[in-house]
């Protein structure tokens, strides 16, 4: 008999429960201009956690709202999977901002190229963004260097772990499937973007090489003993063997050495591998923009459960680009985005929220990640996190035993009730 599948979280649950809105949040004594023009917001950011806060300030309509975000419009990464695999066309990812600027937020499609932290400024290529308060929810880059040889064959190496890398990703899995050969996949060792999300795409792609009768193998090569985080692993595992024994080769504790991407051939201790395509998954770290500000080396150092930067009272860094055990997903994201707005909105008004004494236990953003293994089935990865106050944050899993219809179906949802909160 197949374990019974957890049940899911409510509505409520989902967009509030693991948030921590409401939480009784650290008081700053930063400067604000109360009674005077309204205190100026920048978010560097229109993903997961940016829009979380930008709309919330936004809502408010107590401060003047900047959003920075190069792109014309929000591309999804959660449910990638299934574009990839032919299942979903890219509009299915792809939502207007539309009703982001409706609710006030001033959005500017430029880079952030730097940070004035003692003027307190956001450099673009053209303008200057002064802030009262800043808010940072940049996402993440690869590590390039940590694969001899990946820099120099980029452009023949999507990854697909950023918005608006998909399509790259689905040209050559398409070229994959039609001619057959060796997909390999490289795995890093966390912390990274949604560790999940890596075999889960391996999986959609098998299954459409038994659909499809694709000659060849999807070779995984992860530096880890197994996949992470450690709760899913059983449950990921079990469905790489029992659907695709044929179709993948998972590949343990193996960490490539250097890629040659005109040869096709990543070199691993255990000897080369000729692929015919390569999805490497580099390492992650914060965006150059968080170190060049001193705002943290691989990852921005934030306190927690305020996710204010430890450098800067003025600053917060959320989603993945913040550095604490928080899981790197866009749940959590956009969660600390609308928790922050409102420590913001706080501040401003003049009535921070008390700090919780010391002791106190307090939510923090919590989230769903969701590994789908075929076009019937996923596994659901539910994250609650919470804090005792003066203590380091605490995760606790709930990861479904096994790939279940329900969960499949759990995802369509999640996605749709998340794509409306932030830009419905
Ligand atoms: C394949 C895949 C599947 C996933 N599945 C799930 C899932 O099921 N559930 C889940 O919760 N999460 C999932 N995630 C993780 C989720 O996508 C990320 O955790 C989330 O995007 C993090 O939000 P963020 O705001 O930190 O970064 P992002 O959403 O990446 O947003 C960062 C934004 O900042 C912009 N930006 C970067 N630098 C600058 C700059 N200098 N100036 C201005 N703008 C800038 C970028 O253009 C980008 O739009 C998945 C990720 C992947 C790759």
């Amino acid at each position: 008999m197949s374990p019974t599948p957890l049940p899911h979280p409510s509505r409520r649950q989902l967009l509030h429960g693991g948030a921590a809105v409401g939480l009784a949040l650290l008081a700053t004594g930063c400067a604000t201009p109360i009674g005077t023009a309204k205190a100026r917001v920048v978010v560097v950011g229109g993903g997961w956690g940016g829009i979380g806060a930008a709309r919330t300030l936004a809502e408010s309509g107590q401060v003047e709202v900047t959003m920075l975000e190069p792109h014309p419009s929000f591309m999804s990464s959660p449910m990638s999977a299934l574009y990839i695999a032919g299942l979903k066309p890219l509009s299915y990812l792809n939502h207007s901002y539309r009703n982001v600027d409706r609710t006030g937020v001033r959005r500017v499609r430029e880079r952030a190229t730097a940070i004035d932290r003692s003027a307190r400024f956001v450099q673009t290529e053209t303008q200057r963004l002064p802030y009262d308060y800043l808010v940072l929810s940049p996402g993440i880059e690869y590590m390039e260097e940590s694969l001899p040889g990946y820099a120099e064959g980029r452009d023949r190496l999507p990854v697909g772990f950023r918005a608006f890398e998909h399509e790259a990703v689905r040209q050559q899995a398409d070229a994959f499937l039609s001619q057959g050969g060796i997909y390999v996949m490289t795995v890093p060792r966390p912390p990274y973007r949604c560790p999940p999300a890596a075999y889960e795409r391996a999986c959609m792609l098998a299954e459409q090489m038994q659909r499809r009768r694709t000659r060849g193998k999807i070779v995984i090569v992860d530096a880890n003993s197994d996949p992470t985080p450690a709760p899913t692993a059983r449950s990921i595992v079990h469905a790489m063997e029992t659907l695709y024994p044929n179709e993948i080769e998972y590949r343990r504790d193996l960490v490539p050495s250097r890629i040659d991407a005109a040869r096709r051939v990543l070199s691993t201790p255990e000897g080369d591998i000729n692929y015919t395509v390569a999805n490497i998954i580099p390492p992650m770290r914060a965006p150059g923009l968080i170190r060049q500000a001193g705002l943290g080396e691989r990852w921005a150092s934030v306190h927690l459960p305020s996710f204010r930067s430890t450098a800067d009272p003025l600053v917060y860094v959320i989603g993945d680009a913040q550095g604490s055990i928080l899981p790197k997903s866009g749940h959590v994201a956009h969660g600390a985005g609308m928790q922050v707005a409102k420590e913001i909105l706080g501040l401003v008004a003049g009535r921070p929220e008390p700090a919780p004494a010391p002791g106190t236990t307090v939510a923090l953003p919590g989230g769903i990640c969701w590994a789908k293994v075929n076009e019937k089935s996923a596994i659901m990865v539910n994250v609650s996190a919470s804090m005792q106050i003066g203590q380091a944050a605490r995760l606790s899993f709930e990861v479904d035993p096994q790939h279940n219809a329900r969960s499949k179906q759990g995802s369509l949802e999640w996605a749709q009730l998340m794509w409306g909160t932030m830009l419905g």
